[in-house]
């Protein structure tokens, strides 16, 4: 829904991610390139939108996404083209993560819909400003970057999800896995979902973290 170019969305339900716990994890890849590939040419734009954390692969603009594209997304891929996995709805006998790797609005709308059969489900979108997001308002945090845009997220009724840099603290509220929870149980971020819950922020991690 991004850009046109051909995509998949892919529903594992095995994890390890000690900070989401047992969920459905889904993931947005480029159909026609090895996620790793899609980095280095820009393609993973397709996925990903204008997502700052993408990166340049410069040293001005280091890529500062949590996601170890050469792990995970690249052996799913794999499998994928391999044939393993078999066509369907999306499974949501299990809380479901929207988007593990990839922005969930480069999919389809329709094809979240059985959405609401989870009991719980969370998701992030960069894409906050575009129209094309707009019925993600129900379902997803926008994805901010500083206060600036937290509060022209706000101003746009999302609820919203920032990456703080380490060693720096937000005004909304602090994402309880910080303290052990799991996103399995605490499904904070789904959005409007919530209408009354907090906006949530969290200090960077993953191996980029340094960078943000
Ligand atoms: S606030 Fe809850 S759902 Fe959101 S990232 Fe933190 S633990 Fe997960």
């Amino acid at each position: 829904m991004l850009d046109g170019k051909p995509i998949v969305a892919i529903a594992t339900d095995r994890t390890k991610n000690r900070k989401t716990g047992d969920m459905i994890q889904t993931w947005i890849l480029r159909a026609d390139q090895d996620p790793l590939a899609a980095v280095f040419s820009g393609a993973d734009s397709s996925i990903c939108g204008d997502c700052r954390h993408r990166g340049k692969n410069t040293k001005a603009e280091p890529r500062t996404c949590y996601v170890t594209v050469a792990q995970a997304p690249l052996g799913i891929w794999r499998k994928w083209k391999s044939g393993g996995y078999p066509k369907g709805p999306l499974p949501t006998h299990k809380p479901v993560r929207m988007g593990a790797y990839g922005d969930p609005v480069a999919v389809p709308w329709q094809a979240w819909t059985g959405l609401h059969s989870a009991n719980l489900w969370t998701g992030y979108t960069h894409q906050w400003r575009q129209l094309i997001a707009s019925p993600f308002r129900n379902v997803l945090m926008a994805s901010c970057d500083s206060e600036q845009e937290e509060k022209l997220a706000q101003l746009m009724g999302w609820r919203t999800f920032r990456v703080m840099k380490p060693g720096t603290t937000g005004t909304a509220l602090e994402c309880p896995s910080n303290k052990g929870a799991q996103c399995a149980h605490c499904g904070l971020c789904s959005g409007l979902n919530r209408p009354d819950a907090p906006s949530v922020w969290i200090e960077a991690h993953g191996t980029a973290k340094a960078f943000v």
